[in-house]
């Protein structure tokens, strides 16, 4: 297949975001990517049946084995994110649970940070112990906290930095020390900074995970997620594991996915321009006690984020006296930005989140200085804002009214 005539990795992240991984069509001479939905491919005498045989560079036979458009999609998210290669996935969730799957089994051991999204550390709680797999929680943004925890045994080291929702950052770069030293691999959930802010494979680690559903896609219509890291894990990844399991993206969503993609780096410019005015916003306001926005100098890791992150992408976090009653109010009076999950959309929206019920339904800490933490972060709850590509004079305003409303 004819690609860029060019080094693309000798270019800028504007120019790799827009052609890297995209094909005109050979037939047709179309610019555009190709949407294939076919999924089943016309083979030849010498194909095999099983997946054992599949080398990389082979046509396609099954959608579920590879995907010209799943491909594209592929080539684009390793140009982006310096990785040798890249296996794309239905969900973030199914890129996260397929690498535990893939890495671990009956006996291991691994280390995960105790505050991730909340479907990790809930599979972490419940689902990877009834595999016989044990999964120590701790601390990753303290650096003493985790050198303690990884032990040699154990195999895998996973970290979300900025994590969700708290926005508390783990140092990468230490992680991988750690990691390596015990003789355990680092996975790096990067969903909050985005390959624009951080290339956490540049910085040590050896896998990074992303939930393509967020600011990679950006427009909140299709779900993804991808692994990323070297062919001599993933290869062997994708025909072992991934394929195995099963939870491959729809081609429809890849290609959705593949034209957020290409604009990403001027909409993680813009979701950062706006969200630092409104993080400054929030703080000259009254009602509201803590925001927590890792370009803030007030973000008790902002020397770390300055290193780390070179975007400080979209996400604040911040509290108000009486979170509950307040959540009613901006729920029923927003009127541009959604009360809603998710993130990382050119949609504003904003979804409260209760501290006492992600300890007992998510997080179940369990030492003091586990807590302490979280509550530094978070308090008793948070407003977790994704701040979208409106106008942020709008978005200042649709706040300011809602909290005000009714005095
Ligand atoms: C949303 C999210 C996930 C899960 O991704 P899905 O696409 O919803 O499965 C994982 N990690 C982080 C940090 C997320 O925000």
């Amino acid at each position: 297949m004819k690609r860029c005539k060019q080094d693309i990795s000798k270019l800028g992240e504007r120019t790799k975001a827009v052609h890297a991984g995209e094909v005109p069509d050979p037939v047709t001479g179309a610019s555009a990517p190709n949407l294939v939905m076919s999924t089943t491919f016309v083979a030849d005498a010498d194909t095999t049946f099983s997946v054992e045989g599949m080398g990389q560079d082979d046509p396609f036979v099954y959608t579920r084995w590879g995907n010209p458009t799943i491909r594209q999609l592929e080539e684009k998210l390793a140009v982006l994110e310096d990785a040798e290669t890249a296996v794309a996935f239905a969900s973030g969730m199914s890129a996260a649970t397929t690498l535990m799957l893939h890495t671990l089994k009956a006996g291991d051991r691994a280390v995960m940070s105790d505050v991730t999204y909340a479907a990790v550390a809930e599979a972490a709680n419940e689902l990877f112990p009834g595999l016989g797999i044990d999964i120590i929680k701790v601390d990753t943004s303290d650096p003493d906290a985790l050198a303690a925890a990884v032990t040699g045994g154990v195999k895998l080291v996973y970290i979300e930095t900025p994590c969700n929702p708290l926005l508390r950052l783990t140092d990468i770069e230490a992680a991988a020390e750690i990691a390596h030293k015990a003789g355990a691999r680092l996975a790096v959930d990067s969903t909050f900074a985005t390959p624009v802010a951080t290339k956490p494979l540049l910085l040590g680690a050896d896998f990074v995970i992303h939930s393509l559903t967020k600011y990679i896609g950006g427009h909140g219509d299709a779900l993804g997620g991808v692994l990323l890291g070297r062919a001599g894990d993933l290869v062997p990844l994708r025909k072992k594991t991934s394929i195995r399991l099963g939870g491959t993206i729809s081609p429809f969503n890849a290609w959705l996915i593949m034209r957020g993609l290409a604009t990403l780096p001027l909409r993680m410019k813009a979701h950062e321009e706006n969200a630092l005015k409104i993080a400054r916003y929030l703080e000259t306001n009254p009602r509201i006690t803590q925001v927590i926005y890792p370009g803030l100098p007030s973000h008790p890791q902002h020397d770390l984020a300055r290193r780390q992150m070179k975007n400080f992408s979209g996400m604040i976090s911040f509290q108000t006296e009486r979170g509950r009653e307040t959540v009613r109010r901006l729920a029923e009076k927003l009127r541009i930005i959604h009360y809603a999950v998710s993130l990382g959309h050119h949609r504003s929206l904003i979804f409260y989140l209760d501290t006492e019920e992600l300890l007992a339904t998510s997080f179940k800490l369990t030492t003091g200085k586990q807590l302490d933490s979280l509550r530094a972060f978070a308090g008793d709850g948070i407003f977790r804002l994704s701040v979208g590509l409106e106008d942020a004079d709008d978005l200042i305003a649709d706040i300011e009214q809602a909290l005000n409303e009714g005095g």
